[in-house]
């Protein structure tokens, strides 16, 4: 019998802006219930790859398949519709809005108060901030809100961005627990992170990206230490 198609798929992508060609044949992909780490220096194209996954930018060459199904053409709205969810970096909430209307506006199937319901046990801290706008939020229960939203919309595929940027330790613990806790529930993660170590304990599989091009994919604990030297010898650690 053949094995399942990966959740996530990407197949010799290239992609980049104007003249400037920033994704050179890239090639990964994301097994079922499995948290990928896209990790590698500044610059190195890993938003870039992220935003050509959820469609907000197309790619020049190459693939996207979701779950075997090639998604290549679909907007960023229909790749959502079919499970995808991107948590862009600087939150991706709507400020303006209440944190209740951020949570049941992207709740495609589970009703409002199952959603709420469900985000509230995972971030109690945001069931006493209901009727607030999310502007007001702190920044650690603005990025609580932004990872909750994949949850509560029940994707099959979460991309996250630098999520625990400018977060306190304490916070970045929660949001890690977090993105475990819905790995296990069968979710697949695509996480891009600027801390490389907890990206690597919270990670199955390790991609890293360097100038576009694909050095290392395989598991963390494969990556010889040249390699991590190399091309994450510079990373930020936080303890
Ligand atoms: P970082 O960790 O610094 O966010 P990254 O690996 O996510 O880096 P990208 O943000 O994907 O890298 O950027 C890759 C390259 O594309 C960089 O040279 C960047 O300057 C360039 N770039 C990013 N966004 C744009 C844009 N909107 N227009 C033109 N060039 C861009």
């Amino acid at each position: 019998m053949n094995a399942p198609a990966p959740m996530l798929e990407i197949r010799g992508l290239t992609a980049g802006y104007g003249d400037a060609t920033v994704l050179h044949d890239v090639s990964l992909s994301v097994p079922h219930g499995h948290a990928v780490a896209l990790l590698g220096p500044n610059g190195a194209g890993k938003t870039t790859l992220l935003r050509v996954v959820s469609g907000l930018l197309a790619q020049r060459q190459g693939e996207v398949l979701l779950d075997g199904e090639r998604i290549t053409a679909a907007k960023p709205y229909q790749r959502a519709r079919r499970g995808l969810c991107h948590i862009p970096e600087g939150h991706g909430i709507y400020p303006s809005l209440t944190v209740r209307e951020n949570l049941v506006l992207h709740t495609w199937r589970k009703d409002e108060r199952t959603a709420i319901a469900r985000a509230v046990e995972h971030f109690p801290v945001l069931g006493q901030k209901l009727g607030r706008r999310a502007g007001e939020l702190s920044g650690g229960q603005q990025q609580m809100l932004a990872v909750v939203r994949g949850y509560v919309a029940d994707p099959r595929l979460v991309l996250v961005d630098e999520v625990s940027m400018g977060l306190a330790p304490n916070v970045v613990d929660q949001i890690f627990e977090f993105l475990n806790v819905i790995v296990r529930a069968g979710t697949s993660l695509l996480l891009v992170e600027q801390y490389v170590n907890r990206a690597l304990e919270a990670a199955d599989g390790v991609v890293i990206l360097t100038k576009g091009t694909v050095v290392f994919d395989g598991a963390p604990s494969a990556i010889a230490d040249d390699v991590f030297e190399h091309y994450l010898g510079s990373a930020t650690v936080l303890r």
